[in-house]
């Protein structure tokens, strides 16, 4: 078990006289045996992060440290960390068995029996010990994900380092290995950081996720925290899906005004924004309530663009005047398409941003 620091960590490319900053100053620590999901969009830096960790890529300042120690000047093989790639990386001209045995044979002295023996309980713990004398082209994508697992589990590292490693299989398995490669990281309980721009990836995975935003930190916390307190507005649209709605509001005298509505909020509420006579109010799809008539408090006007059943749930598109936003409610309800509704936003639910920088106010 270990515990992996990032300090400062700050990535430039430079290149025909423009500069990229890729990894802006990025700040984190693992504790021992963490499973943390290092999720955005694309081209956010996740990769890049990544290629750091391992020493594939050269850091433009900041520091990576495994249990205290620099790592930042070893090289890549110097480094007792193991990377799984999206791409599995197998040699297509080695079996299963020399594929997860190659690094032993390179690293360690350890006769060809013990390499064996070592082989075959990490062959067994990923269930594909009948697949040890076949070539990786006989072998599905998710049995290929797992003979690079399986290369990476038997050098017994000290940090784990997986970019996107399941994003090549179809949903279904992905959905399935998503839940045994949690498993098997519980049982190893290695340091791993995980990078996808999957957010429900890094909702069910993640010990913890840290979001990332044009290579800047955005949040660091519990998939329910970022969840529940979002940082800030990026977080909130990115976490969660289908993704939470928002519009910009007028706020004066304890009041959310938009042309459609007037919502009367709280003291407490009125204090949280006090100063701003411009905000952004968020709500997720899943707290919006379709009610019968308008006799609720703060109604809000609506009509039904189109409905999405699911079974459990439906997505209702509405339209708030010309805003677009989307409900998430049980499968019975029914709608029609133009049918006038009346929406009720629970104020416990309403999240509220600066309208300029985005920060969390509520
Ligand atoms: P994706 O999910 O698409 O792989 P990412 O979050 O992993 O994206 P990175 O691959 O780390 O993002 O890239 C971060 C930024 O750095 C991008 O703007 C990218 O274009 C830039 N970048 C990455 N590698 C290089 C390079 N070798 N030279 C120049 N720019 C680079």
């Amino acid at each position: 078990m270990s515990q992996l620091e990032l300090r400062n960590l700050r990535k430039e490319f430079t290149g025909g006289g423009e500069s990229v900053v890729a990894v802006d100053d990025v700040d984190l620590t693992l504790n021992d045996g963490e499973f943390l999901v290092l999720v955005g969009p694309s081209g956010c830096g996740k990769s890049t992060t990544l290629r750091m960790i391992a020493g594939l890529e050269s850091v433009t300042s900041g520091d990576v440290i495994v249990d205290g120690e620099s790592m930042t000047d070893l090289e890549p093989r110097e480094r007792d960390i193991a990377m799984v790639f999206q791409n599995y990386a197998l040699y297509p001209h080695m079996t299963t068995r020399e594929n997860i045995g190659f690094g032993l044979k390179m690293t360690t002295d350890l006769d060809s029996e013990e390499r064996n023996r070592q082989v075959e309980d990490v062959a067994e713990s990923l269930g594909i010990e009948e697949l040890l004398d076949d070539y990786p082209k006989e072998l599905s994508g998710g049995q290929q994900q797992r003979v690079a697992l399986g290369r990476a589990i038997i050098r017994d590292p000290e940090v784990f380092l997986m970019d996107e490693p399941l994003s090549n299989l179809d949903a279904k398995l992905r959905t399935q290995m998503r839940t045994e490669l949690k498993a098997l990281q519980d049982d190893l309980n290695v340091t791993t950081v995980y990078v996808t721009h999957d957010q429900t990836e890094a909702m069910t995975m993640g010990d913890r996720i840290a979001i990332l935003n044009h290579g800047e930190l955005q949040q660091v916390g519990t998939p329910l925290e970022c969840y529940h307190q979002p940082a800030n507005k990026f977080v909130a649209g990115f976490i969660g899906a289908p993704s939470m709605n928002f519009m910009d509001v007028a706020s004066k005298n304890e009041r959310l005004i938009h042309k459609m509505f007037d919502y009367e909020i709280s003291e407490a509420t009125a204090q949280a924004i006090e100063g701003y006579d411009r905000v952004t109010l968020g709500i997720r799809p899943e707290d919006i309530r379709i009610v019968d008539g308008s006799d609720v408090q703060n109604p809000i006007p609506a009509e039904v663009h189109l409905v999405e059943p699911l079974g459990d749930v439906s997505h209702v598109a509405l339209n708030i005047g010309n805003k677009r936003f989307t409900a998430a409610v049980p499968g019975g309800q029914k709608f029609d398409r133009g049918e006038e509704v009346t929406l009720h936003f629970p104020e416990d639910s309403l999240h509220l941003f600066d309208a300029t920088s985005g920060q969390t106010l509520k």
